[in-house]
């Protein structure tokens, strides 16, 4: 496949946060302990509790220093609405 002809493709898609029911409308914030492997609580939008988590882990287990931080975000590819009109222009 020739670059213009993706370019072309990826024109007549959409992508945009995925908000249907079920999924939470704002991204999810966890601290995993990289020495344990232990994962806070998923926290929805504000990332304070998963931060805190991760302090009060610490406090317990001194030893236990390093975090990753993951968030969460849903997303989805629809084709795009605007597109056929895009072509016959
Ligand atoms: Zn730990």
């Amino acid at each position: 496949m020739r670059a213009a002809d993706s370019v072309a493709e990826a024109r007549a898609l959409v992508l945009a946060r995925d908000g249907g029911p079920g999924l939470p409308g704002e991204p999810v914030h966890q601290f995993q302990c990289r020495d344990c492997r232990k994962t806070s609580r998923a926290s929805e939008g504000d990332p304070l509790l998963a931060e805190v988590w991760a302090l009060k882990h610490t406090r317990l287990h001194p030893a236990h220093r390093a975090y990753c931080a993951v968030t969460t975000s849903f997303w989805r590819v629809d084709p795009d609405p605007g597109a056929g009109e895009e072509a016959g222009r």
